[in-house]
């Protein structure tokens, strides 16, 4: 009889400016929350969410970047070991997109290259759900605010494709696409592993 209690664990980082919600995205997913006000900062350095996936019990180790979001202050620890990373900007705020690049020379400089970098993978369907199982790298969060919205849905695939990157966008504060970004994350890097 297995000690565990999972079949999987993977740790998933997010990484991205300064308030584009990268807290309120893992607190989404995790405790089905929007945090109220503007303290969203937690005190711990991840959060656990199991899910299960065509029967399979995935443990996802979710870490969340807690005021070390600047560029070269992330060391390579945090990326150590991860599996997945996921860049998140925010839709409404044009500085958080065009760091983007910085973000992605980091990821270069430290990120492990069993991080996942595939733009898409077969199908596979949940017992959850069934969609598209892809590796979601690319995050445009906010998408409530398309009235604000500074970074066009254009631009973000024309990046993500140049960089070879899976794009989505979602809101953490709506819960769009929120469970996708992480359910598809989690089958992907089942089939990966
Ligand atoms: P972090 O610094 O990347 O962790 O960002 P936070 O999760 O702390 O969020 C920063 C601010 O953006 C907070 O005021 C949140 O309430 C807000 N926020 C986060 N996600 C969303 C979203 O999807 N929609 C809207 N409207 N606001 C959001
Ligand atoms: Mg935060």
């Amino acid at each position: 009889m297995s000690m565990e209690d999972y079949d999987f664990l993977f740790k998933i980082v997010l990484i991205g400016n300064a308030g584009v919600g990268k807290t309120c995205l893992v607190r989404r997913f995790t405790q089905g929350l929007f945090p109220p006000g503007q303290g969203a900062t937690i005190g711990v350095d991840f959060m656990i969410k199991t899910v299960e996936i065509n029967g399979e019990k995935v443990k996802l180790q979710i870490w969340d970047t807690a005021g070390q979001e600047r560029f070269r202050s992330i060391t390579q620890s945090y990326y150590r070991s991860a599996n997945a990373l996921i860049l998140t900007y925010d839709i409404t705020c044009e500085e958080s997109f065009r760091c983007l690049p910085e973000w992605l020379r980091e990821i270069e400089q430290y990120a492990s290259n069993k991080v996942i970098t595939v733009l898409v993978a077969p199908e596979v369907s949940f017992d959850i759900t069934s969609i598209t199982c892809i590796s979601c790298r690319f995050v445009g969060n906010k998408i409530d605010l398309a009235e604000r919205r500074e970074v066009s849905q254009q631009r973000a695939e024309e990046f993500s494709e140049a960089q070879d990157m899976y794009y989505l966008e979602t809101s953490a504060k709506e819960s769009d696409n929120v469970e996708k970004l992480f359910l598809d994350l989690a089958c992907r890097l089942i089939s990966e592993a």
